[in-house]
């Protein structure tokens, strides 16, 4: 089965509008009563609406970016909580007609389900050195964002009550009509706004919010062996949640730096090291940079140019996962452009010795060729 990003059309970096977009487009475009000659469709709308619903859910995006395709298939069928949550839903009978594809959106990934108050989640761009991104790190940021008010202490103001149209639950119910049948959903009370409380004495620095905007230093860790498109998820760091209600998640947003001599290629590291003639010809050792340290190269007699030798677990750690990835290291061969006057004589005294030109052999492979 197909990559959720790639079956929905849309990039790692997408924003969860993009996403519900894109899947409102399809799901019109696949719906099984629009495609009656095409049996593939509802297998197809299926997908569609399963790669809605994990990525239209912030946690379990992050756990699907974070395991991949088929890691995340698995733990979602070993019930690891992290599955698509469509099995409550028959996709073999439909009712017909379109319904709302927003509100469908909304209810399978969890905002319109239950609509309890929190803070905003947030985001925050990081850019990274490849060495920072292959072993982990520790970095001080400062964000600008919602904390709780200081005059009121996040409580909105004095003399709070619980709201006597919800009973202070927040939350009031509601049915709504979808091509899946009626579902009774749970909507915010509009009397508290969620909030479940009435403020009789409202604090006026946040006018019962219960919030500030304030400048915040914060420790992050970035775990190894992230990769640009990584989003690291810091629970509890994002908005603080109006009332003293719960925060919103920060998520870091990864994207590496381009390395002078190294370029990454999943957990891999990729390096291309100049030789000179002479130790390609005889042989020896040579030593090169890694992402942490250096290692040695044995070159055997005779090597060509653009051979490729890997040092095994030198790449970037695995994220999640206890190993690293291998480096690769790429001879090539350079031709010196400047000679002592006694390299001059040694190198000319060996071309009049070697007539053979190797480019020769390409007339005699194209005459074996036609033969
Ligand atoms: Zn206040
Ligand atoms: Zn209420």
């Amino acid at each position: 089965m197909t990559d959720y990003y790639e079956l929905l059309g849309v990039s790692k970096q997408a924003s969860r509008d993009e996403i519900k977009k894109a899947y409102k487009k399809l799901a019109k475009k696949y719906h099984p009563d629009l495609n009656k000659d095409n049996p593939d469709a509802a297998e197809k709308f299926k997908e569609i609406n399963e790669a809605a619903a994990v990525l239209g859910d912030e946690q379990k995006r992050q756990q699907y970016d974070q395991m991949g395709h088929a890691g995340f298939q698995q733990s979602a069928r070993a019930g690891g909580g992290a599955g698509p949550g469509f099995s409550g839903f028959d996709f073999s009978g439909f009712s017909g007609g379109f319904g709302d594809f927003d509100d469908i959106f909304e209810m399978f990934t969890g905002r319109g389900r239950r609509r309890t108050i929190r803070g905003e989640d947030l985001r925050y761009d990081m850019s990274l050195t490849l060495e920072e991104a292959a072993f982990g790190t520790e970095k001080n940021i400062k964000l600008r964002k919602h904390i709780p008010c200081e005059e009121c202490d996040g409580k909105g103001g004095k003399d709070v009550q619980s709201c006597t149209t919800c009973s202070g639950r927040g939350v009031v119910m509601q049915a709504k009509r979808t091509p899946f049948g009626v579902f009774q959903t749970q909507t915010t009370c509009q009397q508290c706004s969620g909030a479940g409380q009435e403020i009789k004495d409202m604090c006026k620095s946040c006018d019962g919010e219960g919030v500030q905007f304030d400048t915040k230093e914060l420790d992050v860790t970035i775990p190894a062996g992230v990769d640009t498109g990584t989003r690291v998820r810091v629970q509890g760091e994002g908005d603080a949640g109006p009332r003293g209600s719960q925060a919103g998640d920060l998520y870091l947003f990864i994207s590496v730096e381009q390395h002078p001599i190294f370029k990454r290629q999943g957990d891999d590291i990729h390096l291309e090291a100049p030789i000179n003639f002479a130790t390609a010809v005889f042989g020896g050792e040579i030593t090169v940079p890694t992402l942490d340290g250096e290692a040695v190269v044995k070159i055997p007699k005779g090597t060509q140019s653009h051979t490729i030798f890997r040092l095994k677990g030198k790449g970037a750690e695995v994220l999640n996962y206890r190993g690293r990835g291998d480096q690769y290291v790429q001879l090539v061969v350079e031709t010196p452009e400047k000679l002592s006057k006694k390299q001059e004589k040694a190198l000319k005294e060996y071309a009049e010795l070697s007539d053979d030109e190797p480019h020769k052999s390409l007339f005699s492979k194209l005459k074996d060729h036609f033969k």
